[in-house]
């Protein structure tokens, strides 16, 4: 069944797990998410990214999710990524997305809440969540400047009461992408934030984080956390395996196929790994 995202955050926190939001750039990778999803009895976030839009037909690629969540017993969410303006994220909603995520964690701090606000008001209109980012969660392979981006506790409480978002995107130590250097989660900062604005808290970059430091980082009040890169790592790997071995008889299908086994492991170990396996 199709649900929007606030529900099965504040079910997480209510039980303490969280919720793999899992980004996809296609059909194939959408669908073993939700196979991972059934296997597992979870209740399961497929995210689609502005930044894919260049190689995927957004609209289409939604209304085939919607086909094939609507009639699964799992509860599943769809969200806009790292939407980039507010004409995206009403785009997104018009394509049937059940919630949306507004990234202005690059613009000044007055128009993130201006265009997070006009982004909720028209979601919460037709049932759709929101999601937006307070600090700047960055890139892994510039994590040297992170610290510069921290999620502030007090601009966190203040944007929220301007808002009204559903929840919460923070900048605590994680990078998007692939690390360089070690991780380092500042779980002090990331416990103050949600003593003050005790909402579901989500977390970016996930991949790579490794799993101990996630696994903590749910029980400091995060609720949601977004994969990618660690799918797409494997895929790529297992595809550079099977063209290794045996190049000339390789098929395409079997490519496909690789990436769709690498998507559906990948999504149930972090499944498994969040609690929120058995969960839907
Ligand atoms: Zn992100």
């Amino acid at each position: 069944m199709l649900v929007p995202m606030g529900e099965l955050l504040q079910d997480g926190l209510k039980r303490k797990y969280a919720l793999g939001a899992f980004d996809v750039c296609n059909l194939e990778m959408a669908e073993s998410v939700l196979q991972a999803a059934v296997d597992n009895s979870s209740p399961v976030i497929v995210a689609i990214a502005e930044g894919f839009f260049k190689e995927v037909r957004f609209e289409t690629l939604v209304s085939c999710i919607k086909e094939q969540g609507a009639p699964l017993k799992i509860p599943v969410a769809i969200i806009l990524d790292h939407g980039r303006s507010y004409e995206s994220c009403v785009r997104a909603i018009r394509a049937g997305v059940t919630s949306v995520m507004f990234d202005g964690s690059a613009l000044p701090y007055e128009e993130n809440v201006r265009i997070t606000r006009d982004v909720v008001r028209a979601a919460r209109a037709v049932g759709v969540t929101s999601e937006a980012e307070v600090g700047h969660v960055g890139l892994g392979t510039e994590y040297e400047k992170t610290e510069s981006g921290l999620t502030k506790p007090e601009e966190a409480a203040q944007f929220v009461a301007d808002t009204g978002v559903d929840a919460l995107a923070v900048a605590v130590g994680t990078a998007h992408g692939k690390y360089k250097g070690e991780p380092k989660i500042h779980y002090d900062l990331l416990s103050t934030i949600y003593d003050t604005v005790k909402m579901p808290l989500v977390l970016h970059g996930g991949s790579s984080t490794g799993d101990e430091r996630l696994k903590r980082s749910i029980d400091y009040g995060i609720a949601k956390v977004n994969i990618y890169t660690d799918m797409a790592e494997e895929a790529k790997r297992r595809i550079k395996k099977t063209l290794d071995e045996r190049y000339d008889k390789v098929r395409m299908n079997d490519l496909i196929h690789e990436t769709r086994n690498a998507f559906r492991e990948v999504a149930t170990h972090y499944m498994q790994l969040f609690g929120s396996e058995g969960k839907a």
